[in-house]
């Protein structure tokens, strides 16, 4: 246990070797409570989080499918659609 006042590690001792002011052992059950009531809050945020990754995931996939399954880098495939487009003037004329 460690003193509020002083921040000595006074053991198992009820008063601080430090500053002769007692540790106060409320506080430190007060924290853990607090601690046991963010963990759920935390496992939320994960949840959240791993559902965002896999829904960004899962619209790059579909993104990547939709354009007919381009693995190709974006600037190549930017550089093959002016290829495509090119071609097209050119069938045109
Ligand atoms: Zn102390």
């Amino acid at each position: 246990m460690y003193c509020q006042h002083c921040g000595t590690d006074a053991g198992d001792s009820a008063i601080c070797p430090e500053c002769g002011k007692p540790i106060l052992i409320q506080n430190e059950s007060a924290e853990t409570a607090q601690q046991a009531a963010q963990k759920p809050k935390r496992k939320n945020i994960i949840i959240i989080a791993a559902v965002a990754a896999v829904i960004l995931i899962a619209l790059v996939i579909g993104i990547g499918l939709s354009k007919g399954g381009n693995k190709l880098d974006p600037d190549q495939a930017v550089a093959a659609e002016k290829e495509q487009s090119e071609r097209n003037r050119e069938n045109r004329l």
